[in-house]
């Protein structure tokens, strides 16, 4: 399997080296040259299957020969061992023709974990046998930084970087990613944005002696392994509720856009979804985008779901990619414009994202009663983004196709929110219980290249 840029010009990686690469060298993201086919026997057999079984059969045609069948099924079962629940990513039901996908069962409480553990475990076998040592630098708005740190935490030939804004993510994401105690976690608080610190990631990258003095690599949703071992539970939850004898829509809530692109990669390996319904925030360019083709950003503002306040949103560049016919050259283009200010999709790039988005955002105050109002009719108590996500779900039921909304974090997560909007604190799973006690270890950066570089090569001796 051969992977390509989606702006055209990067050198072609295999698996392993997209992987440990992450960004492209023309400042794009890989994507598989073609996309393996599921047959509908092929889907209709994942029914009653284990999770990592699952995982196996639908990412195993992406990965070429870079593990063997043995070592990539071992890989999979240490990467989901953590996991509080046997289903993975178990199902529940909302409403009639609405259900929730819990996607909060991993050690850091958000869907993250899916894709960061086995990212974990796949590094770590391919750096022992190559004996390279790699630094892995993120940005986070919150969820993507804890669950980096929990999947490289005492790992030997890896160091981990995470940039962080400062005072922009909620205290048990910061506290997950201050108090490991490992000497190769370091925690970076940045002056800024997440979309400053992504960018700063992003200039990291492209300073080529930099990026190779330290041996840079990504696990930002960028990466196309995180993609991928995404796509995985788009196939669990859309089986167990009929296909491939039928279709199924499904709503994700959306930052960096890297989670709904799995969901149409795996509408495009053959899963019959029906719609992909992007939500969103008040920071609600893809909405924007979606419905009326312009992208502009006007300036994040913070928001009780902290990890979609969003505006650089890194993956919606392979949905271009797709959307503009798979030429690299045109989405260059548009990315130089985004550059420069925005950009507004041709006619027919509309009418191709269209063919499987839909979107929708909600405000603060309709977040809030939406925790509310699944409190009351459900018993059960959801994070903000998931709420997001059940409120613009909402407007998209359709009779005859069920919904799938993705519940991205555990209320426990956003105790504050959640608290506000229902008057009920979400207690802290029993494995974290003392995370309000452990002692925090940060360093405060401005939002200097130079500066957090520095750093950088000091702690890696380089
Ligand atoms: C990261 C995150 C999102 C957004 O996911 P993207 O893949 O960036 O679109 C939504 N909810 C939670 C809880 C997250 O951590």
């Amino acid at each position: 399997m051969r992977y390509i840029s989606t702006r055209g010009r990067a050198p072609v990686l295999d698996f392993e080296e997209a992987m440990l690469t992450g960004l492209a060298r023309d400042g794009g993201l890989y994507l598989p040259e073609t996309i393996p086919q599921m047959t509908p026997a092929e889907i209709a057999a994942l029914e009653g299957q284990s999770y990592e079984e699952v995982a196996f059969r639908v990412m195993r045609p992406f990965l070429g020969d870079t593990f063997a069948e043995d070592e990539f099924r071992a890989i999979l079962a240490r990467a989901y061992e953590g996991f509080a629940h046997t289903a993975r990513a178990p199902l529940v039901q909302l409403a009639p023709g609405h259900f929730l996908l819990e996607l909060f069962h991993g050690r850091t409480l958000a869907f993250k974990d899916f894709a960061m553990q086995l990212i974990g475990q796949l590094f770590e076998a391919s750096l022992r046998r190559s004996g390279r040592r790699v630094c892995i630098i993120g940005a986070t708005s919150g969820d993507t930084g804890s669950a980096a740190i929990e999947a490289f935490r005492g790992l030997d030939a890896v160091d981990v970087f995470i940039l962080y804004p400062h005072g922009r993510v909620s205290e048990v994401q910061r506290r997950q990613m201050t108090t490991p105690t490992e000497s190769n976690v370091h925690a970076l608080a940045i002056d800024g944005h997440f979309d400053d610190a992504q960018a700063r990631v992003k200039d990291m990258f492209n300073d080529f002696a930099f990026r190779d003095a330290v041996g840079l690599a990504g696990v930002n949703s960028i990466n196309w392994a995180r993609v991928l071992a995404q796509v995985v539970y788009y196939f669990t939850s859309a089986v167990s509720l009929g296909a491939p004898h039928r279709s199924i829509s499904f709503t994700v809530p959306t930052g960096n856009f890297g989670d709904i692109f799995a969901g149409y990669i795996a509408k495009r390996m053959g899963l019959p979804i029906d719609r992909l319904i992007v939500a969103t925030n008040r920071n609600d360019i893809l909405h924007r985008c979606l419905s009326g083709g312009a992208y502009r950003p006007s300036g994040v503002e913070p928001t009780i779901s902290p990890s979609m306040d969003i505006e650089v949103s890194s993956n919606f560049e392979r949905a271009l990619y797709y959307a503009y016919g798979q030429d690299g050259r045109a989405v260059a283009q548009l990315m130089d414009d985004l550059a420069a200010g925005g950009f507004t999709l041709s006619q027919g790039a509309r009418e191709a994202l269209a063919e499987s988005f839909d979107s929708g955002r909600a405000s603060e105050d309709e977040t809030s009663a939406t925790i509310a109002r699944i409190r009351e009719t459900t018993a059960r108590l959801i994070c903000p983004h998931t709420a997001v996500g059940v409120k613009v779900a909402g407007e998209h039921l359709v009779p005859g196709t069920p919904m799938i909304t993705l519940a991205t974090a555990h209320a426990a997560k956003f105790p504050d929110a959640v608290e506000a909007a229902t008057g009920t604190r979400p207690p802290l799973p029993l494995h974290m219980a003392d995370l309000y006690e452990r002692p925090e270890r940060v360093t405060r950066v401005a939002n200097d290249l130079a500066a957090i570089e520095d750093i950088i090569r000091d702690r890696t001796g380089n």
